[in-house]
């Protein structure tokens, strides 16, 4: 069975998305850096509820060692690895003029330097799925990177700048490597919305209606829709470079 990992999946987006891949048959490595009851927890269900086999593995991504450690417990598992969900990621509300650099770096540490740890550390082995001679090789879908960048990418935040320039550095991030990996590994994005989760639970009930009015759907995103996004790019052979935009139509481009 091939195996996927996706980063920051205790809870949130990143579970959705790895319940999703167990449920279309992948193993999954459950990422997570504090939230080990969770990840226990999402690992166990989809033992339990998929035919898939899932493990929860602690690594602070923003850290080179934990990364290439991360990767490692992977393989070790599941004897080879062909998609990555650079999926973790750190909010943080704070004009720049009370920003730390520190608390700078900490969110750049994490949101982009954790895609770029990961990514590097699995790249050996995602090059190795692609040499790999299976039966149905002309139609398993080649290897994959899918970082989970953000609408604030495009927008900016004033209140989150370092957060916004993270988002857009993965940017430029998946066009390098979907150039510099090509043909044997596919590397796009996914820019969410609004989506609702741990992240964004501290909107006021006048902020939410102001958000709202903004999205053209008239809802909030949910996981699974961030799900749905992160499974078509894995599949879909013809698309590498690309950004895919979830967001309900708040920004169309
Ligand atoms: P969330 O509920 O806050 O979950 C964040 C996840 O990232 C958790 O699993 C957390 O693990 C993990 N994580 C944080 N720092 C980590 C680190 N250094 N190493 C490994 N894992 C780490 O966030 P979410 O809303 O699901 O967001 C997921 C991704 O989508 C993020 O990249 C976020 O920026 C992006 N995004 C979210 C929204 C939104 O509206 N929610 C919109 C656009 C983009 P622990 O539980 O162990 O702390």
């Amino acid at each position: 069975m091939p195996a996927a990992l996706v980063t920051g999946a205790s809870r949130g987006i990143g579970r959705a998305i790895a319940e999703r891949f167990a449920r279309d048959g992948y193993d999954v490595v459950v990422n997570y850096v504090s939230s080990a009851q969770k990840a226990r927890a999402v690992a166990e269900t989809i033992r339990t509820e998929t035919g898939s086999d899932a493990v929860a593995v602690r690594a602070d991504v923003g850290d080179p060692d934990d990364a290439a450690d991360l990767v490692d417990a992977t393989v070790e598992a599941f004897g080879g690895l062909s998609h990555v969900v650079n999926n973790a990621g750190v909010d943080q509300h704070v004009y720049t003029e009370d920003l730390s650099p520190e608390d700078f770096d900490s969110v750049m540490d994490t949101n982009v330097n954790g895609a770029f740890n990961v990514t590097k550390a699995a790249l050996p082995h995602l090059r190795e799925a692609a040499e790999q001679d299976t039966p149905d090789a002309d139609s398993a879908p080649t290897p994959s990177v899918t970082n989970v960048s953000s609408i604030l990418a495009y927008t900016g935040a004033p209140v989150e700048c370092h957060y916004a320039a993270s988002k857009a550095g993965l940017l430029g991030l998946t066009k390098s490597h979907a150039g510099d990996f090509a043909p044997e590994v596919r590397v796009n994005a996914i820019a969410p919305g609004h989506v609702e989760t741990d992240m964004t639970a501290d909107r006021t009930e006048a902020e939410k209606e102001a958000e709202l009015a903004e999205i053209p759907v008239e809802r909030y995103g949910q996981p699974a829709d961030i799900a749905d996004a992160a499974a078509y790019l894995r599949d879909a052979g013809f698309v590498t470079g690309e950004t895919l935009n979830v967001n309900g139509g708040e920004l169309m481009r």
